[in-house]
């Protein structure tokens, strides 16, 4: 049975919390931006106010094996900073039996990264490259039974399982979704994972209309399942950034040079027969910032998307696009925004992505409810400084995509399931 933390009596109970802690860390191992462990914070202050303790878990980039350069340790500084108590540190996530036992109320203890361990993942390490189908069979098996007695011990350290790590939440992890069946009556979601679900929730299932969906970022191939659960779904389809382009070329254009997928695009017609057949309006780029090179100084000249030159790529979206998705977004009153309509990361094209953060804002303004995820949009409305000014930024950008492909995510289930 889902519990919530509000009504969960915490007193004198050891709780443990998964958290998304894969923060950036520069080559001194100082962070470099601590959102992820801030949006942490009311969930784990929240169990220590109500009398309880603390035992935190994460992953940290992608280990294959016990690395130093990917510990935990480096951030315990930090969060013992934002969580306004010293935060003890086992250096072995699986020894850590005799810390989580002292543990009293309003204490909190961090257990190194899971990803030491190959059973967080359930993936098999070390195989060969020439090792047989039956030996990765062996390995994978061995690796599944092994995870049974991982996941248990990390659930033997605690009384009641918090999930806040909604970067996760599409992993069928020990951590992420496993663990939750030690705990049938006393697992919850974290106030970041409730956050990022309802806010899910507000554009796929009880959406304000018009419904619009704004998806760009480079290819089609990362982002059908996407495009096709939403087709089904919203009454606009702004489809912008180098995704565009495999659309163009279905339709008979003339794309230059610009990034596109051949083999996407009977999806693309696919896609738009689709739109068609349920009245959804398609929006794709009429004009397009072109450059010469994939370069932030290459000369840059505006073309008719159906007609860019044979040397020229298209590389921003151009005010007249930008003029009817604007038009499109403030007639909205439920907007999510995916993918980067241009090179986000060439600060001379990334005018257009920054334009929609600014629409996005507007809209929000206007009375719309705006959903951010992925990325480039994510930095582009946090540059112009809009994080607040728009309703949701989540900060799962694989979780967020899956769970609008429509998929159901492990990390919720197992909190929901009974
Ligand atoms: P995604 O990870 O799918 O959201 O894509 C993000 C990437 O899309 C960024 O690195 C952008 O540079 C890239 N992108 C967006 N528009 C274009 C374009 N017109 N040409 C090439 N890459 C693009």
């Amino acid at each position: 049975m889902q519990q919530y933390i509000d009504s969960y009596d915490f007193t004198g109970k050891k709780a443990i919390v998964r958290v998304d802690f894969n923060v950036p860390l520069d080559e001194n191992f100082k962070i470099t931006d601590d959102t992820r462990i801030r949006r942490a914070m009311p969930t784990l202050k929240k169990v220590l106010e109500k009398g309880g303790s603390l035992i935190i878990m994460s992953h940290l980039g992608r280990p294959k094996k016990v690395d130093p350069k990917f510990s935990l340790k480096h951030i315990v500084d930090h969060v013992s900073e934002c969580l306004g108590v010293p935060v003890q540190f086992a250096e072995d996530c699986m020894k850590a039996d005799a810390q989580a036992a002292a543990l009293k109320p309003g204490e909190a203890l961090l257990l190194e990264n899971l990803r030491f361990y190959a059973e967080e993942e359930g993936k098999p390490r070390g195989l060969a490259e020439d090792a047989s189908e039956e030996e990765k069979k062996a390995a994978k098996k061995a690796v599944k039974e092994s995870q049974k007695e991982f996941v248990k011990k990390l659930a033997s350290y605690a009384d009641c399982y918090i999930n806040d790590a909604f970067g996760t939440a599409h992993r069928a992890h020990g951590s992420t979704a496993l663990i939750a069946a030690y705990f049938p009556n006393d697992k919850m979601f974290g106030y970041l994972m409730e956050g990022e679900i309802k806010a899910i929730d507000n554009v796929l299932k009880n959406a304000q209309r018009p419904l619009t969906a704004i998806i760009g970022g480079s290819k089609v191939s990362s982002k059908l399942a996407v495009l096709k659960n939403l087709v089904g779904k919203v009454d606009n389809l702004i489809i912008g950034g180098g995704m565009g382009y495999t659309f163009i070329k279905a339709l008979g254009g003339h794309i230059g040079l610009s990034l596109h997928e051949d083999d996407l695009m009977p999806d693309a017609l696919e896609i738009l027969n689709t739109a068609k057949e349920k009245g959804v309006n398609v929006s794709l780029s009429v004009a397009t910032v072109c450059g010469q090179a994939f370069d932030n100084d290459t000369p840059q000249k505006i073309f008719d998307i159906y007609n860019i030159p044979d040397d020229w790529e298209g590389m921003d979206a151009s005010p007249a696009s930008l003029e009817n998705w604007k038009k499109i977004i403030l007639s909205s009153k439920t907007i999510l925004w995916n993918g980067p309509v241009g090179v986000f990361e060439l600060p001379n094209f990334a005018k257009g992505t920054l334009q929609i953060a600014e629409d996005l804002a507007e809209a929000t303004a206007k009375g719309a409810y705006t959903l951010v995820g992925g990325g480039d949009s994510v930095a582009a409305v946090t540059q112009m400084g809009y994080a607040d000014k728009v309703s949701y930024v989540s900060t799962g950008g694989g979780a967020m995509l899956e769970a609008i492909e429509g998929k159901i995510l492990p990390g919720i289930a197992a909190i929901q399931e009974d």
